[in-house]
């Protein structure tokens, strides 16, 4: 039987020691600044929207956010981003995605300074996470490398398995487990005998975005899995990768969805903010 990886609590940890630190900084007249930018009103977005800002406040940011409409041209919003960069009090700058058609997200992306890149998206912070010289990781996978942690598992020379390759989550968290010298293999659509490679697994992490798409018979037992999938039921109801209720039994360590890996994303967010203001203002890290 699965021990439950507690994302929540684990998020509430990083946010409070963020917290800790905003407050020194603020004593020492820095304040840090996150400009959250969303176009269009996608109902899903404006809900990530407002959780960012909520933890801004709970950590001490400030928060500056700029809701433009689904018109906005990509000169726009280039120019918004070019204000941004230059803009002393901002940190860290947000654009939410999907961005809407006219508008090109790479564009975009390579428009904000990498140092404030607190996404990690940008081709300079995804080379530098290539060859290991980061200073911010992206926030997904940064989060699982968290709730990995917390379980106590050594990742140094498992076999690991990540379904999923896209450039947010499943790549570079090829790369992070990598670095912690994880044997990893990384799954697509196009591998062979899936379910065989993932019972290879210690630990296994789905990145699908397909409900319940993980079975037991693609779990090894005793494996650390980590659900990153966000699926909206039928019914409104929110469903991971891994059919949590069938591995349960077979995982030694599991994340659930909601309450897994999902609030561990907006902490790191967090974490990734001051990472910037403190690089900016020459603090260590
Ligand atoms: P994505 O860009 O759609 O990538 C999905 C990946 O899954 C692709 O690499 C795809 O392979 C692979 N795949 C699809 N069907 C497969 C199959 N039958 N067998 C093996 N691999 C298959 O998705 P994403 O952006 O990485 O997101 C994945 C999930 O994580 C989604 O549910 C998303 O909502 C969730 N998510 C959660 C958070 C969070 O904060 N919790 C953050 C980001 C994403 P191909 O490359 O071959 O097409």
């Amino acid at each position: 039987m699965a021990a439950v990886i507690d994302g929540k609590a684990i998020s509430a940890k990083v946010k409070s020691e963020v917290r800790q630190e905003t407050e020194a900084l603020k004593a020492k007249g820095i304040s840090i600044g996150l400009a959250v930018v969303i176009v269009g009103d996608n109902p899903a977005s404006r809900v990530y929207v407002n959780n960012k800002k909520k933890a801004c406040a709970e950590v001490g940011f400030e928060s500056f956010e700029y809701a433009l409409p689904e018109e906005t041209t990509q000169e726009e919003l280039l120019a918004l981003v070019d204000k941004l960069n230059k803009d002393d009090t901002v940190n860290g700058i947000l654009v939410q995605l999907p961005l809407p058609k006219q508008i090109d997200e790479k564009a975009v992306i390579n428009a904000i300074l990498p140092e404030k890149d607190v996404d990690a998206f940008h081709p300079v912070n995804v080379g530098k996470i290539m060859i290991g010289d980061f200073a911010f990781l992206p926030c997904t996978p940064a989060g699982v490398m968290e709730l990995i942690a917390s379980t106590g598992v050594e990742i140094s020379g498992k076999e690991c398995v990540v379904i999923g390759r896209s450039n947010i989550v499943g790549k570079p968290m090829g790369m992070l487990l990598l670095h912690k010298n994880g044997t990893v293999t990384i799954c697509h659509s196009k591998t062979k005998n899936l379910a065989e490679v993932c019972r290879r697994a210690d630990i296994l992490v789905a990145a699908v975005g397909r409900a319940n798409f993980v079975t037991p018979d693609m779990v090894k037992e005793g494996a650390v899995v980590i659900d990153v999938g966000m699926n909206r039921l039928e019914n409104g109801k929110l469903c991971g990768d891994v059919d949590y209720a069938a591995c349960f039994e077979k995982a030694g360590y599991i994340t659930p969805v909601p309450g897994g890996v999902g609030p561990m994303t907006i902490a790191m967010l967090m974490k990734n903010t001051l990472t910037s203001a403190k690089i900016k203002n020459g603090i260590a890290l």
